[in-house]
């Protein structure tokens, strides 16, 4: 009977732990310079902007062709495992770390990671009804493999090189990890085509890796949402099963596939740009007195007491840089995505003149 039912009161039909989430909410002001989100600067590859012209729209009554898509085969091609059955598709790498979180741990379990990191993490770690554990960065900016290992976590979350820090992680850490931890390692690899080294190829052969990539950064396609992971398929299975099979769209898929046949030039020369953007911002802190870090990614991370003011001032001026607030070991700090040389110009006459003027 109606009269008998005791409902829940409204505010307690969300999943507890949501109460204290706070969603990612990009400040989306327009700028003249985004050097934000870490974003291709250099623009969308023109091999996808054609691909993208050259769809058929009278064919978007089929569903997209996964989970057997011919952009796995590619993929695989591309990472060098060389088996369609050692990638997974998701629609953005942030999509297959939500899966993994859920697929990998019960609720209650514990999520570790190096602290600072990529904030999705933790994000996805709570709303899947993980415990988060950061575990501090070491002064030289390797992971604490020690630590981490403390925790028990059933998943260990590295992020490599790392976001927002920029720093890499000795292969020597990652494989103490992989032989020493209980669970699954995850090494995201968002930024690795900037970088020296990377584990995708030999994930295949980890008993409990999974790497992550995108084609968000180095490949300029962050609106098309397109992340994969790589390792044993047995794992990949899992992440599959979380997912539901139908998480990149058919315009997405047929956009990537040209990408990888016809783009890769153009992407590796924007990456060759990237690394030499990076050198030269580096370089012209450290000439102004500044001590950024080392970095391997697309962006260059600046300590800068009141991080989050100059930020404000600068996107006065037109640029946007993205500010931390009360990093662990770092404290507050500035994050500077890397672009043509005209918008670095831009960015440190910014710099200069809102420090200037405080
Ligand atoms: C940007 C970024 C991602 C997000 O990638 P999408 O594929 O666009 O979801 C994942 N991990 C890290 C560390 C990132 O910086």
């Amino acid at each position: 009977m109606n009269t008998m039912k005791t409902s829940t009161p409204i505010d307690r039909l969300p999943r507890e732990t949501y109460a204290t989430l706070r969603p990612y909410v990009p400040i989306m002001t327009p700028v003249d310079v985004e050097l934000s989100e870490n974003t291709n600067q250099w623009g969308a590859p023109p091999a996808a902007v054609e691909a993208l012209r050259a769809c058929d729209a009278s064919a978007l009554f089929n569903y997209p062709s996964q989970p057997i898509s011919p952009l796995l085969a590619q993929l695989a091609e591309y990472v060098g495992t060389d088996d369609p059955a050692t990638i997974v598709l998701g629609c953005g790498s942030d999509d297959i770390l939500d899966c993994s979180m859920r697929a990998f741990a019960e609720p209650g379990d514990t999520l570790a990671y190096s602290d600072p990191t990529f904030s999705m993490s933790e994000y996805f770690g709570r709303t899947n009804g993980l415990t988060p554990v950061g575990v501090p960065v070491l002064p030289d900016w390797n992971v604490d493999v020690d630590g981490l290992l403390a925790t028990n976590a059933r998943i260990i979350y590295l992020c490599a090189p790392n976001n927002p820090t920029g720093t890499p992680i000795p292969e020597a850490s990652v494989r103490r990890l992989l032989d020493e931890s209980e669970g699954i390692v995850i090494v995201d690899e968002a930024y690795a085509e900037f970088a020296n080294s990377s584990w995708a190829k030999r994930a295949p052969s980890e008993e409990r890796l999974v790497v992550f990539r995108t084609m968000s950064k180095a490949f300029g396609l962050g609106g098309l949402r397109i992340g994969y992971a790589v390792g044993r398929p047995e794992l990949l299975l899992e992440i599959n099963k979380a997912s539901g099979p139908f998480k990149v769209n058919a315009i997405a898929e047929r956009v990537a596939i040209a990408t990888l046949k016809n783009g890769l030039p153009w992407v590796q020369a924007r990456v060759k740009d990237a690394q030499a953007a990076r050198a030269s911002l580096r370089e012209s802190l450290i000439a102004r007195g500044f001590d950024p870090l080392p970095t391997e990614a697309n962006y260059v991370m600046l300590p800068l007491p009141n991080a989050q003011a100059v930020a404000t001032k600068m996107r006065e001026k037109g640029i946007a840089v993205r500010a931390f607030t009360g990093l662990a070991v770092i404290g507050d700090a500035l994050r500077i995505t890397v672009g043509p040389e005209h918008m670095m110009q831009r960015c440190l006459s910014a710099l200069d003149a809102v420090l200037e003027e405080s």
